[in-house]
């Protein structure tokens, strides 16, 4: 990739428009502000705030953004209409992001029109948003499929018209590198190019390392690749396929992507897919022996990115392939120790839980752990009795008695869910005795029927000490009450 080094490559973030054209997703302006504000924070050069001309919410989300005093350039999508590009102006974008169809596909059969039409509507909108004091990226919608050399032509003539950048969209994701390398570089000696790609063959990824090899300048991308039907090229993959496999230095902060990845699943409510590259919940963590054993020892042997990197941790899981390495290492972290004959047993029976197909938890390998060195167990809070009620016309409510260091307590909380009333029961029962905060819930909802069992995951956090524990049941209400406990009494007593 001797052509990357050259150039500085720049990253234009459109998870706030293509990333918000996810079937089914919807962010109010206020959601839409703390992703950008994230953005901006770890180096994004362009935010596509969203689309000016969609509804009044959304010209809401470009004034808020736009008037936030982020250092990225702040655009809005726009048709070639004197409308739309009044809207960006009068919203305070920065620049507009001018979408024109450019293959006879969708100049014929989708706006009806001939090649002369809309290039002449291209170039007249050109005009139009430099007039009103826009910066223009003259974007050619479907150009994979496109006549080359009359996108060639529209974007030649646009750029005389005053467009500062092109963008090359392959829309419906049906580029390949081959064609790239015909297709990009004489456009991006027009001017500084874009590449946007998307995913619905699995080329995203690959066609934007291409183009961007073959002289574009720019890779539009979204936070976990979430964007229109298989989504777009993810910013997360194109950042550490950069630095880690071509030596590329960019200045995105890195150790800020997990926290932004997450940040955007939950509020989008797109699960991040738990295989997924960087950013899946299984991407850092190892079950088998061997791998295990590995990492532990050197993680370069099983890792090609540092966890650390992007603000993650590695993660070792027990089952049925598990090794007594990783046994000895989930031990020591509880604070137990065990000698040889007695990690070999504690595996023995991890390994039987796993053929049966269950998940190893927290609390099922402290329980192995008990039974196994004959510890007699007086955990600190020990639960008696606990009750969650939910309904269409009341307010969710949870309520417990615990016995907190030998003392009973009964206590109720409500909730916005039945889950969130019994976090909420259960850290006012314990407020007293300690501040102990939940930072993180996460279920891990395993596919099946619905009697399938639920991974629940609580990271939780006392005077600056963060430790994690999971909960599996079939009941998910049971599950993060489990996950909670168990969480909780290793914060307060000193396990030996
Ligand atoms: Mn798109």
């Amino acid at each position: 990739m001797v052509v990357l080094l050259g150039q500085r490559l720049r990253f234009f973030d459109t998870t706030l428009r293509d990333g918000e054209q996810t079937p089914g997703v919807s962010l109010t302006p206020k959601q839409k502000l703390e992703i950008a504000v994230k953005l901006d924070e770890i180096g994004i050069d362009v935010i596509e705030a969203g689309s000016a001309a969609a509804s009044v919410g959304e010209r809401e989300a470009i004034k808020l953004i736009s008037e936030a005093g982020l250092s990225a350039e702040i655009c809005t999508y726009v048709r070639a209409l004197n409308s739309d590009i009044d809207a960006a102006a009068d919203f305070g974008a920065d620049s507009v992001h001018l979408v024109i169809p450019v293959s006879d596909l969708h100049i014929e059969k989708k706006m009806r029109k001939t090649r002369e039409v809309v290039a002449q509507m291209a170039w007249d909108a050109v005009e139009y948003a430099k007039s009103r004091g826009l910066i223009v990226e003259l974007s050619g919608e479907d150009a994979s499929r496109a006549d080359q050399q009359f996108l060639k032509y529209i974007f030649s003539e646009g750029v005389l018209c005053g467009a500062d950048r092109l963008c090359f969209c392959d829309t419906v994701g049906l580029l390949t590198p081959e064609k790239v390398e015909v297709f990009i570089p004489p456009l991006a000696k027009i001017a500084p190019l874009s590449i946007h790609c998307h995913d619905d063959l699995g080329f995203a990824m690959t066609n934007t390392m291409a183009a961007l090899k073959a002289g574009a300048g720019c890779a539009h991308v979204t936070v976990n690749g979430i964007g229109e039907r298989a989504g777009n090229t993810p910013l997360e993959e194109v950042v550490m396929a950069l630095e880690i496999l071509y030596g590329y230095q960019t200045r995105i902060k890195k150790e800020e992507i997990y926290h932004l990845s997450t940040l955007v699943s939950r509020l989008t409510g797109v699960p991040l897919p738990v295989n997924k590259a960087i950013v899946g919940e299984m991407a850092f963590t190892h079950e088998s022996g061997i791998h295990a054993h590995g990492v532990m020892r050197e993680p370069s042997t099983y890792e090609s990115v540092k966890p650390e990197m992007i603000g993650r941790k590695r993660r070792i899981v027990l089952g049925k392939h598990s090794g007594s390495a990783s046994v000895e290492a989930a031990l020591h972290e509880l604070n137990y120790q065990a000698d040889e004959n007695q990690i070999r047993e504690i595996l023995k029976r991890i390994k039987q839980l796993g053929d049966e197909g269950k998940r190893v938890t927290d609390v099922d390998l402290m329980a192995i752990a008990d039974a196994v060195l004959a510890i007699e167990c007086k955990p600190f809070i020990k639960m008696r009795q606990f009750t969650a009620t939910s309904g269409s016309h009341m307010i969710p409510t949870a309520s417990v008695t615990l016995v907190v260091n030998g003392v009973e307590m009964t206590g109720a909380a409500t909730g916005d869910g039945p889950v969130d009333a019994a976090m909420e029961v259960l850290r006012k029962c314990v407020a007293d005795v300690a501040d102990i905060r939940l930072e993180e819930y996460h279920v891990d909802a395993i596919r099946g029927g619905t009697d399938a069992l639920v991974d629940v995951t609580v990271r939780l956090s006392k005077d600056g000490k963060i430790i994690t524990s999971r909960g599996a049941r079939t009941d998910i209400i049971m599950a993060s009450v489990e996950a909670m406990i168990a969480g909780m009494n290793r914060l307060l007593e000193g396990r030996t």
